[in-house]
């Protein structure tokens, strides 16, 4: 199984982030060391992943590639993942059709993200990908509508649960 997880608010406390770093100028300097941010992860990504290693786990982040990559490496997360997928302003249904639309779908792939466009382009793009919506308690993106065709977990203990019945 191919298990792709979206960055932001999926696996790292982006509104506790911004809030540390409230200043836009200090945030595109990246003014903090590798490691600095690992306290934004969440508590329950780590034991996950570490779970998981017989899958193999995909990074998946949209946005500004230099400001991705600052925020990952900070968080020192990269071990955890075999490949990392910087999208810049792709959508992520697009990407995903783009690199794995050619294997013959012979492994299962799930997509797990936050964020409802993202999903429904996983969803409009890849109808053979299970596309997963999480919503952590208290993060902004948990209050938008439900997403047409996608399941829906809390966290990523309730992910392990669902990962069984796939
Ligand atoms: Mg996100």
């Amino acid at each position: 199984m191919i298990l792709i997880l979206d960055f932001d608010r999926t696996i790292f406390h982006t509104d506790a982030f911004e809030n540390e770093y409230s200043d836009a100028v200090a945030v595109k300097k990246s003014l903090w060391k590798d490691g600095d941010l690992a306290r934004h992860i969440y508590d329950d990504t780590i034991p996950f992943l570490e779970a998981h290693t017989h899958l193999t786990r995909v990074l998946m982040t949209y946005g500004n590639k230099e400001f991705q990559r600052a925020k990952v490496s900070g968080s020192s997360i990269s071990p955890h993942f075999e490949h990392e997928v910087y999208t810049g302003r792709e959508l992520k249904g697009e990407t995903i059709k783009r690199l794995y639309g050619e294997n013959g779908h012979a492994e299962p792939i799930v997509f797990v993200d936050d964020t409802p466009y993202q999903l429904e382009s996983v969803v409009a793009e890849c109808p053979e990908v299970t596309a997963v919506r999480i919503k952590r308690i208290g993060e902004t993106k948990s209050l938008e509508p439900s997403c047409k065709g996608c399941l829906e977990v809390e966290d990523l203990k309730e992910l392990e649960a669902l990962l069984k019945k796939i």
